[in-house]
């Protein structure tokens, strides 16, 4: 199996080679070459995750020097539950909020971790992961990174412009994963990143890599937990089920797709966005542009130019049959909060900002056997949640773990020398 940049078919390269690159030379996006067919009937009925996991990704290792390790990397990638749980009104949620940070990306960060930690097997250095984030992202891969052999972690987050408890997630770090303060914002975090990566010195004495959402190692584990609600929803249920996936770049929903083209049973799938436009704006006009970032409540998803349309793109570069395979509602703060304040009364549960969108958007849909993905644990997101219900949400142990760990991060200035010196 092969992998080729979106902007040039010709240049192959294997699944290692796309996992450390990130994006490709010439500035596209590593996807697959073919989608291998995955056949429901090879899996044993009552498999778990794991299981399902290593039918659908084998494929894709063939011919990589990971592929000896596939069962290992899928055993360290699902190391929690993801739970199907039927919630009434022909609705299930897949709860994807168990693993350390307790949002869908560990999945994805957990797997880059267990495959980066063994390429860099036998190597002199470590590796260096260097991670800008706004808030999530950060905490997911050093969670995910932290302890593992071979490989260092670097994240950078601006300075009073997260969340206490991401902020704690950030911060509770030791040994190979180290967290600078910056005395910046999120764009400044971001420029340091791009500057480190082309300063050619830095970048080999570091041998630096990244983790960003762009990454092929992000989408392919990601696939495996729609094939594995997918089947189970079967069992259950005896039909395929349809998803509303709650989005913002775009990953989640692109690995949704990827798993239906490869033949895993999927129906209907439908995108719940925020108030941010481009989505929307592009199935309805035809004409993709990008949009200035809009603040909302569900700020995980706040993305005015989601990085993966260009894989949308290239996978049907006709609108007309990106119109058949995906629909996007659109979701407002109003009808955010409306849906975690009805959240208890009409579904008897509690939702985080992200999880609510996709269930207002279920709300709206008139045909039965729909799957909510629920992105985030709503503990993560305490201070627009708690209100809105009158009581407190309970804290997961895992989360609450990491939140009662002590401040390890280094403050410094927002260059990439006061990076480098503050490293040491
Ligand atoms: C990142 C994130 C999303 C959006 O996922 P995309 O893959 O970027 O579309 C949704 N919900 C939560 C909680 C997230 O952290």
């Amino acid at each position: 199996m092969h992998f080729i940049s979106t902007r040039d078919r010709n240049f192959r390269v294997e699944l290692s080679r796309a996992l450390l690159d990130g994006l490709a030379p010439d500035g596209g996006l590593y996807v697959p070459e073919v989608f291998p067919s995955f056949n429901v009937e090879d899996i044993p009925k009552g498999s778990g995750i794991t299981e399902i996991a290593r039918h659908l990704l084998e494929p894709f290792f063939e011919g990589d020097p990971l592929h000896a390790s596939l069962e290992e990397i899928c055993e360290e990638t699902f190391g929690f539950e993801v739970p199907l749980v039927d919630v009434g009104r022909d609705t299930s949620v897949l709860e994807l909020f168990h693993g350390p940070t307790a949002a869908f990306k560990d999945v994805g960060a957990g797997f880059l971790a267990s495959c980066m930690s063994r390429l860099n097997k036998g190597a002199q250095r470590s590796r260096t992961v260097l991670v800008a984030t706004s808030g999530d992202t950060g905490s997911a891969v050093a969670a995910a990174f932290h302890g593992k052999p071979n490989v260092d972690v670097v994240i950078l987050y601006p300075k009073g412009k997260v969340s206490p408890r991401q902020e704690a997630q950030l911060t509770c770090w030791e040994g190979n994963v180290r967290t600078l303060r910056v005395r910046g914002v999120f764009d400044d975090c971001q420029r340091i990143v791009k500057e480190a990566f082309a300063d050619e010195e830095w970048r080999n004495q570091m041998m630096l890599t990244s983790a960003n959402s762009i990454n092929i190692g992000r989408l392919l584990p990601q696939m495996t937990y729609y094939a594995a609600s997918t089947l189970w929803y079967r069992e259950r249920h005896g039909v395929s089920p349809n998803f509303v996936i709650p989005s913002g770049n775009l990953g989640n929903a692109l690995a949704c797709l990827y798993a239906r083209e490869c033949g895993v049973p999927i129906g209907d799938v439908v995108l719940a966005v925020n108030a941010n436009q481009p989505v929307v704006h592009y199935l309805q006009s035809g004409e993709y542009k990008g949009f200035d970032t809009v603040g909302t409540l569900a700020n995980a998803m706040d993305v005015g130019d989601p990085s993966n349309m260009e894989r949308l793109r290239f996978l049907w570069p006709d609108v007309g049959r990106i119109r058949e395979k995906i629909s996007a509602h659109q979701v407002d703060d109003a009808a955010i909060e409306e849906a975690i304040r009805e959240g208890n009364e009409k579904w008897g549960q509690v939702w985080d900002p992200h999880t609510a969108c996709g269930v207002a958007v279920r709300e709206r849909l008139e045909s039965s056997h729909w799957v909510v993905v629920a992105t985030a644990h709503p503990a993560k997101f305490e201070t627009v949640v708690e209100p809105l219900i009158g009581k407190e949400v309970e804290v997961p142990e895992q989360l609450a773990e990491l939140l009662g760990g002590s401040d390890h991060a280094v403050e410094c200035g927002p260059t990439l020398d006061e990076v480098k010196s503050a490293l040491g």
